[in-house]
């Protein structure tokens, strides 16, 4: 079944003269549990796309469906609801709260909904993440890999049909990024979860089941390698 489905999408920023394309008549599908590297130039639409899956703008044309839903059909207090439910958002620079310590950061999109933390999830989580013992630290307390972790526990804490990292290594160094990227192919096979990772590290894209490659708001390519 495909989890995601994105046709015919179209983004313009700006007006009139100003305006620019960002995505052109953008479509593909993506089958649930499957691992997606985006890979292209700066500037060609990479994150843009990444966020109209997320539910986090809407589009000037065209429709994503998650699980067979159109999520722009929804109405803006349905789409926050979408988005702390159904998609898990990771970014480069971590977006932590930084007057909330680890448990409050990771717990926020939950609380948020109105509903009761699971405290065995968490607690589970906290211990994959290796985050025992940093419970109260605050973000600026925490190294990069760290906080990063924070970001992942965050995504994860609502069990989403789909995580979407946005460079989530680019801001660490190699042994953090290997790490940060085993968690999230963890997360991926153990509960089927989606991954689409905006990558520009080539060994990472390699590691994805496939590559889509964006130019100029288009897809250039799209090739599955496992
Ligand atoms: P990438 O992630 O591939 O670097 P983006 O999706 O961030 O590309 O940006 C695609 C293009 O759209 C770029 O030219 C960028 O400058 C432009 N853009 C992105 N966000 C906005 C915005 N909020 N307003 C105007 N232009 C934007
Ligand atoms: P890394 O192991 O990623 O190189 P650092 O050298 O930045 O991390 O930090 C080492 C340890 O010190 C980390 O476990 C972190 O929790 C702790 N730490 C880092 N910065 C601070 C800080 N400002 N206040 C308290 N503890 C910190």
């Amino acid at each position: 079944m495909d989890i995601l489905k994105v046709e015919n999408l179209t983004k313009i920023y700006g007006k009139g003269e100003n305006s620019f394309k960002a995505l052109d008549n953008v479509s593909f599908s993506v089958k649930r549990g499957q691992f997606v590297a985006i890979v292209g130039p700066s500037g060609s639409g990479k994150s843009t796309l990444l966020h109209l899956i997320g539910g986090v703008d809407r589009p000037d044309g065209g429709h994503v469906y998650v699980d067979s839903n159109d999520v722009y059909a929804r109405n803006d207090t349905q789409l926050a609801i979408f988005r702390r439910r159904e998609v898990g958002l990771i970014y480069q620079f971590y977006n932590l709260i930084p007057v909330l310590n680890v448990v409050e950061n990771i717990t926020l999109p939950v609380l948020m909904d109105g509903r009761k933390v699971d405290e065995e999830r968490l607690e589970e989580l906290l211990t994959v993440l290796h985050l025992k013992g940093r419970e109260n630290h605050l973000p600026n307390q925490l190294s990069g890999g760290q906080q990063q972790r924070v970001s992942i526990g965050r995504a994860l804490m609502n069990d989403p049909a789909l995580l979407l990292a946005d460079e989530p290594t680019g801001n660490l160094d190699s042994a953090n990024s290997h790490e940060i990227m085993e968690l999230l192919k963890l997360s991926n096979k153990k509960y089927n979860q989606t991954l689409v990772v905006i990558t520009h590290d080539e060994n990472i894209a390699l590691q994805a089941d496939r590559i889509i490659e964006i130019s100029d708001g288009r897809i250039t390519r799209d090739e599955v390698i496992r």
